[in-house]
Order: structure tokens, then sequence, then C-alpha cells
């Protein structure tokens, strides 16, 4: 199996040095060619490389991870309503909606969830928060090499695996807490993520992943559908493929 060794990442200190910064610290940090483009974390740099190349067998289990996070993010949006806290469009239906595109070969996940502010997309999707990115990382460190296999299936690495299958991710997001602005984050995986503000974004998160050729099996409403069901079948809320109750 390949190894894989970090002395390639060029970091001039312990790897974790980087790992608590506030999101304010980190947007210093970044090295922005524009004022739309940050770099990556290097640790997520490490990750994103070796997920992207990897040639895990069960890639599938992006979906699950996706999906995961949805019922997360509606489960922090129930849980602050049952609180008293005002919410943005409180009455949608909370349900995680997913479709498939063929032709142009996406494969995108909605949910109605808590969503996220600017700095929020920054410091979740910017830097490994992860337990299990963490410990993926530490592992190499500690090792020198590690297998990727056998990490991702041990550890998961939660959003990051929709590069497995994607070769550009774009997330949507508008918190729901009042008042909140619309984005959209965009990243092929290498290194680089933009954040632009977009007008049409409704409350909670988007997914789209744009499928890479070889894994455009995906983009095939029978294929989700049967992996939801290997995978999602406890999830708490309800999952529609298609407009159809999944
Ligand atoms: P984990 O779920 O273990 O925290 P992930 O890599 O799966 O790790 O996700 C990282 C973080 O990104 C989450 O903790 C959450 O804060 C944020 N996030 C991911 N997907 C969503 C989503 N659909 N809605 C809101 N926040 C999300
Ligand atoms: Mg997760």
């Amino acid at each position: 199996s390949r190894r894989y060794d970090i002395s390639n990442y060029g970091h001039s200190g312990p790897l974790h040095r980087n790992f608590h910064l506030s999101a304010q610290k980190l947007q210093e940090a970044v090295k922005a060619d524009d004022d739309k483009t940050y770099e990556f974390q290097a640790e997520t740099r490490m990750l994103l490389d070796i997920v992207a190349k990897s040639l895990y067998s069960e890639k599938e289990v992006f979906v699950r991870e996706l999906i995961s996070n949805a019922s997360d993010a509606i489960e922090k949006a129930r849980y602050l309503a049952i609180q008293g806290t005002e919410l943005d469009s409180s009455e949608a239906t909370m349900k995680i909606h997913i479709t498939t595109d063929k032709y142009s070969k996406t494969l995108t996940i909605q949910d109605s969830g808590i969503g996220m502010t600017k700095e929020e997309l920054m410091d979740n999707l910017g830097t490994i928060a992860r337990s299990g990115s963490k410990a993926f990382i530490q592992q190499l460190q500690e090792g020198g090499g590690a297998d990727p296999q056998s990490i991702i299936g041990q550890f998961g690495v939660g959003f990051y695996s929709a590069f497995m299958v994607a070769d550009k991710v774009e997330v949507y997001t508008k918190s729901r807490l009042p008042g909140s602005t619309g984005y959209c984050w965009s990243s092929d995986g290498c290194g680089k993520y933009t954040i632009e503000e977009c007008s049409e974004v409704e409350p909670g998160t988007k997914i789209v992943c744009h499928l890479k050729v070889a894994d455009r099996e995906f983009a095939d409403d029978q294929t989700i559908k049967d992996i939801i069901k290997k995978y999602s079948s406890f999830v708490g809320s309800p999952i529609e493929v298609n407009g159809e109750q999944a």
C-alpha cells in the first residue's frame, strides 16, 4: 500500500501549531491571492492531498458523512429553537434533500439546518477540528508515514471525504441566525478555497459535489438510495432523493 511522507509539506514548526487559531487570526495567517481566496491550513492541505489521491475502496462513505453533517445541523437548529433562540424561516421543514444530476455529474445535499457564518465556514471547513482527522494527521506525524486505506477506514475524514469523489465542492450556506448573509465556499481541494457573498442562498446549507468522471456513479439516484439504506437508515430527519422519500 502507498505510504505518505509528511516531510513534503514544508513545515517550519510543529504540525499542531495552527490548530487552535481563531478565525480572525486564521484570516491574518492565510496568504490570500485576492480578497476571496484563502489557503487551507497546512494540516488540512495534507489531509486533502491524501484523501483526493487515496485509492480507498469504500468511497461511498462520503454520502454518510455529508448526511450526518446535514442531520447534525438540523439537530442544532432544532435545539436552538427549543431553547428559545430566534431563527430565520423556523417554519421550514427539517428535511435533507438530495438531488442527483447525471448530465452535470453532480450530487447535491441540502439541509435546512443551522447553516454557517463566514467565520464558521473558515473555522469548520478550512482547518481540522475533527478529532478523527486530527488522529489521522497525528498518526502520520508519529509514524512518519501512514496507510491511508486503513486510516480513512478507521477514523473517517468527515466533510473532506467529498474530495474522494469530487474535483470541486461548493458549499452554499446561510446561518439561520437572523440577519445573516449567504455565502458560497468553493474548492477543488488543491490547497485553496474561495468564499464569496451570495444573495440567492436559502437558510441552511447546500453542498454541491462536482463528481470526478471515474466517480460519476454517485450521480445515479438508485446508487444513492442504496447507499442511504446501507449507512443512513437511522438518521433523525427525513431524507428525500430527487423529491421522493428515500
Ligand atoms: P464533524 O462532523 O466530525 O465535526 P466534519 O468534517 O464532518 O467533522 O465537519 C466539520 C464541521 O463543519 C462540522 O462540525 C460543522 O461545524 C461544519 N459543517 C459541516 N457540514 C455542515 C452542514 N451541512 N451544516 C452546518 N455545518 C456544517
Ligand atoms: Mg461530520
